[in-house]
C-alpha cells in the first residue's frame, strides 16, 4: 500500500465522487450504511433504518437473504469467472431458462449484461440490427418518452426524457423522437392504481409515424410504469394502444422493466400485470435481489432466430456482449433469487398487500405540502408542492428528515417515491407512511 492509500481510512471522504449525489451536502453530512438484514439497514453510528425503497428499487426479497448469500459464497469458491464469448457455464443457462419460463408470451430468449443501462443499449442495438437483417435497414429511428429513464448510456439518455440527465452531454443519438409523458396533475392527480385519463396519449405515436413514416422507425421504448421520474402509472388503455400501433406499423415495442420486473407490481413483469406483451423486455435490479450486478434483455424467439438464420455455420451471430455477461457470481445470485421469489410466493404477496398499501399511501392525500399521491403494486409516490424558485428542496429535506427518523425514502425532484421490499409487514408500511406524514409537518 502506498503512503497515500495507507493514510486514507473509511473516514476520509474526499477521493470518492458519488453518482447522482449532492456531493457537497453529502460530505458535510455523510450518511453511511455498514450492514443490512431483511427490512433494515444499520448505519455506521449503529442506528437501524427501515428500507422504504428496497435499496434502489432492487432488493425485492429483503436484504442479505441466506439462500442468496450462500449461493454467491459457494460460487465464488467454486469458479470465479468464465468468459461469456465462445464458452459457457451451467449457471447462465439455468438463469436464462428460468427467465424464459417466467416471462409472458414468446419472450423466450435472453441476453445478459450487467446494468440496466447496458440492457437498454443492448435492446436498442438489437432492434436496429434485427430490422437490417430482415431487409429493412432504413428502420433506425428510436422513440422514447418524456420523463422516461433508461439509464445513463448514450442510448439510454437519448431515448430517455429527463432533462438533467441529457442536457450536459452533447447532441446524443440522432434520429430519436419522444412521446408525451402521461402525467397530468389536472387530470389524474390522486389516482388509485391506473388513472382513467390519458390512454389517448399513446396516439401521439401515430403522429410520429405520420411525420417520419413507419419504414424509418425501429423501436419504441417505454417503462410500463415510469419509476425514476417519480412514479407515473400508465393510464388505462395506454399500453394496449401502444402495442396495437407498434404491431400495425412493424415497430418493435420494448418495455424497460428494470424497476417493474420481479414482483414490484404484484406479477412477474408489468407485461403480465397489464396483459400487454412487448417484443423485448429489459430487466436488472431484482433479478439478483441486487446482491451482484446483473441485467438482461428478454426477447422474442423470432428476433433470436433472425440473427441465427443470417449467420453462417461457425460465424458469430451477434457482435455485442460484455466481459461480464452471465458472470458466474451474478448467475448464482439470480438462480437463488428466482427460487426464493417462487418459494416464498413474493410476487403474490405483493399483489395481496397492494390494497393495504394503497390505503396507507393515500392516507397522505391531505398531508402537508402534498399535491398528488399515486400508487400501483408496491410502489407509491407523494408529490410535493415545490418551494418557489427552489425546486427539489422540499423532497430532499423530507428524505433527510425521514432518514434521521429511521426510514429510507427516495427523493426525485419534488416527489417522494416509496417501494419497500416485498417482504414488508403491514406494521412497517404504517411506520413508513406515519414517519413521512410527521416529517412533512416539520419542513417548510
Ligand atoms: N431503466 C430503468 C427503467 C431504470 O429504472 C434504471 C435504473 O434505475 C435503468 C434503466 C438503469 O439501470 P442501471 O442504473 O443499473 O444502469
Amino acid at each position: 500500500m502506498n503512503d497515500v492509500a495507507s493514510s486514507l481510512g473509511a473516514n476520509d471522504l474526499e477521493a470518492l465522487w458519488k453518482p447522482f449525489t449532492a456531493n457537497k451536502q453529502f460530505k458535510s453530512q455523510p450518511r453511511l450504511y455498514v450492514a443490512a438484514k431483511d427490512m433494515h439497514y444499520t448505519t455506521n453510528d449503529g442506528r437501524k433504518v427501515l428500507d422504504g425503497t428496497a435499496g434502489l428499487w432492487c432488493v425485492n426479497a429483503g436484504h442479505c437473504r441466506d439462500p442468496i448469500v450462500k449461493a454467491v459464497r459457494e460460487q465464488a469458491a467454486r469458479m470465479d469467472y468464465s468468459t461469456a464469448f465462445q464458452m459457457g457455464h451451467p449457471g447462465e443457462f439455468e438463469v436464462a431458462s428460468k427467465l424464459a419460463l417466467l416471462a409472458p408470451g414468446e419472450l423466450d430468449h435472453v441476453l445478459f449484461a450487467n446494468s440496466g443501462s447496458e440492457a437498454v443499449d443492448t435492446a436498442l442495438k438489437v432492434a436496429i440490427a434485427y430490422h437490417r437483417l430482415k431487409g429493412e435497414g432504413t428502420r433506425t429511428r428510436l422513440i422514447g418518452r418524456e420523463r422516461g429513464y433508461h439509464g445513463v448510456g448514450f442510448g439510454g439518455i437519448s431515448v430517455g426524457g429527463m432533462v438533467m440527465n441529457r442536457k450536459f452531454y452533447g447532441s446524443l443519438l440522432g434520429g430519436v423522437d419522444h412521446l408525451p409523458h402521461t402525467h397530468s396533475l389536472e387530470h389524474n392527480a390522486f389516482s388509485r392504481g391506473q388513472p382513467e385519463w390519458g390512454g389517448h396519449l399513446a396516439d401521439a405515436l401515430e403522429g410520429i409515424v405520420a411525420l417520419h413514416d413507419a419504414s424509418s422507425i425501429a423501436a419504441v421504448i417505454v417503462e410500463p410504469m415510469s419509476g425514476s421520474a417519480g412514479v407515473l402509472v400508465p393510464p388505462m388503455g395506454y399500453l394496449e394502444r401502444l402495442r396495437e400501433i407498434c404491431t400495425k406499423h412493424g415497430i418493435l415495442l420494448i418495455f424497460d422493466e428494470v424497476i417493474t420486473g420481479f414482483g414490484r407490481l404484484g406479477a412477474s413483469f408489468a407485461a403480465e400485470r397489464f396483459g400487454v406483451v412487448p417484443d423485448m423486455i429489459t430487466l436488472a435490479k431484482g433479478i439478483t435481489n441486487a446482491a451482484v450486478p446483473m441485467s438482461a434483455v428478454l426477447l422474442m424467439g423470432e428476433i433470436h432466430r433472425t440473427f441465427l438464420d443470417a449467420a453462417a455455420e461457425n460465424a458469430i451471430d451477434l457482435f455485442h456482449g460484455y466481459t461480464y455477461s452471465g458472470h458466474p457470481l451474478a448467475c448464482a445470485a439470480a438462480n437463488a433469487t428466482l427460487d426464493l421469489y417462487r418459494d416464498e410466493g413474493l410476487f403474490e404477496r405483493a399483489a395481496e398487500l397492494e390494497p393495504y398499501w394503497e390505503e396507507a399511501v393515500h392516507s397522505l392525500d391531505d398531508g402537508r405540502h402534498v399535491i398528488d399521491v399515486r400508487n400501483i403494486g408496491l410502489v407509491g409516490a407523494v408529490e410535493l408542492e415545490p418551494v418557489p424558485g427552489k425546486r427539489t428542496k422540499r423532497a430532499f429535506e423530507t428524505f433527510l428528515g425521514c432518514f434521521e427518523k429511521g426510514v429510507a425514502v427516495r427523493a426525485s425532484a419534488d416527489i417522494i417515491a416509496l417501494s419497500p421490499p416485498l417482504i414488508v409487514e403491514r406494521a412497517q408500511i404504517d411506520e413508513i407512511v406515519d414517519t413521512l406524514r410527521e416529517v412533512l409537518k416539520t419542513i417548510d
